[in-house]
């Protein structure tokens, strides 16, 4: 089931919105060479407490309870990194992916950052990963199928080259981070026949590109929860959370005109 989500559920949902775009502001504010990964999740952990929200990433069930606010991966780290004393380095591109709940509604949204002058192939991975997502907000309000969208998005990584990370996927949200459906960012026959969905106004999902340079393999790192490209290729990961209305797509988690 998935569940529509009326205009003034839409409105609740843009306010958890902005405080994760906030959050996004002033981190990306902070990162250049030098800085520690945990000095960043301070930022958005005391952001979150101070607006009286709940960081929805902290506790998350595992091999250990997640620890922080945020997830923090660098370089060929795709998801789920744990801030820490790693110090990030000229060079590097750190995802930051982070998500609250605020008066009873949800946000969720991640950005891969530059952290200095980094290669020319970097460059290009986020510049296509973050067009991957725009792909996605500029077809939903045409696509009758996700798979449709989902389609185009792929073309768009791979003829760059580069690989859809095909194991991780976007998702539903509400009151809860996770909720159907689930949101992939390839096409394939077996989402078509299983799990595709129409594009019908209120449905509210976060939608969010992951990509390699080189192959989309990852392995899980001994802490339980970081996971990495097997080829140690850079990865990049852009989300935004994202509500279908009968005008077009409102960006929840970002700038947003139709507001
Ligand atoms: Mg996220
Ligand atoms: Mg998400």
């Amino acid at each position: 089931m998935i569940t529509l989500r009326s205009k003034r559920e839409i409105d609740k949902m843009y306010v958890a919105g902005q405080l994760v775009r906030e959050a996004h502001r002033q981190v990306s504010q902070l990162i250049k060479p030098g800085v520690t990964t945990a000095a960043l999740d301070q930022v958005i952990d005391d952001l979150f407490a101070e607006a009286g929200a709940i960081p929805l990433f902290k506790g998350v069930p595992g091999k250990v309870p997640f620890p922080a606010a945020t997830c923090i991966s660098v370089n060929d780290e795709v998801v789920h990194g744990i801030p820490g004393q790693r110090i990030l380095k000229e060079g590097d591109i750190v995802s930051v992916d982070t998500g609250a709940k605020l008066g009873g509604w949800c946000g969720d949204s991640a950005w891969t950052y530059a952290v200095g002058q980094i290669s020319d192939q970097a460059q290009k991975l986020l510049d296509v990963t973050e067009r991957a997502l725009q792909i996605a907000i500029e077809l939903m309000p045409e696509k009758k199928r996700w798979s449709q969208v989902a389609s185009q998005m792929q073309a768009e990584v791979e003829s760059a080259g580069f690989s859809v990370i095909t194991s991780l996927v976007g998702h539903g949200i509400g009151t809860t981070m996770h909720e159907l459906p689930q949101v992939p960012n390839y096409d394939s026959k077996e989402f078509r026949a299983k799990g595709d969905f129409d594009l019908r106004p209120g449905i509210v999902i976060a939608v969010e590109p992951m990509v390699a340079v080189g192959r989309q393999d990852l392995y899980l790192h001994k802490d339980g929860w970081t996971l990495s490209t097997k080829d140690h290729s850079l990865t990049a990961h852009f989300e935004h959370t994202l509500a279908l209305t009968s005008s077009g797509v409102r960006i929840l988690t970002g700038e947003d005109p139709g507001s």
